[in-house]
């Protein structure tokens, strides 16, 4: 992951200008190098972490958001399938 400044908001393509300024934009995006400024974070990405947990009941994982699943009814379930 890089830590240079400025970079681009991989949301809205804003300037980064500094560690303060750097969020993760999971959900909205996973990539390892993906970053969001703060009104990013702010307006839509907490939206989608609200909204995710309101949807599936659960947070979003940040420690292993790969590793989340869903089955065909919506529910959250572990790598097992079994529903959490
Ligand atoms: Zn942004």
């Amino acid at each position: 992951m890089s830590s240079e400044y400025p970079k681009p908001c991989c949301l809205c393509n804003q300037q980064i200008t500094g560690v303060h300024d750097d969020h993760n934009p999971a959900p909205l995006k996973t990539g390892e190098n993906d970053r969001c400024c703060s009104l990013c974070n702010q307006e839509l990405v907490i939206e989608a972490r609200i909204a995710h947990l309101v949807l599936y009941g659960i947070p979003w994982d940040f420690q292993h958001p790969r590793l989340t699943r869903y089955n065909e009814d919506g529910r959250v379930v572990d790598h097992m399938g079994v529903v959490q």
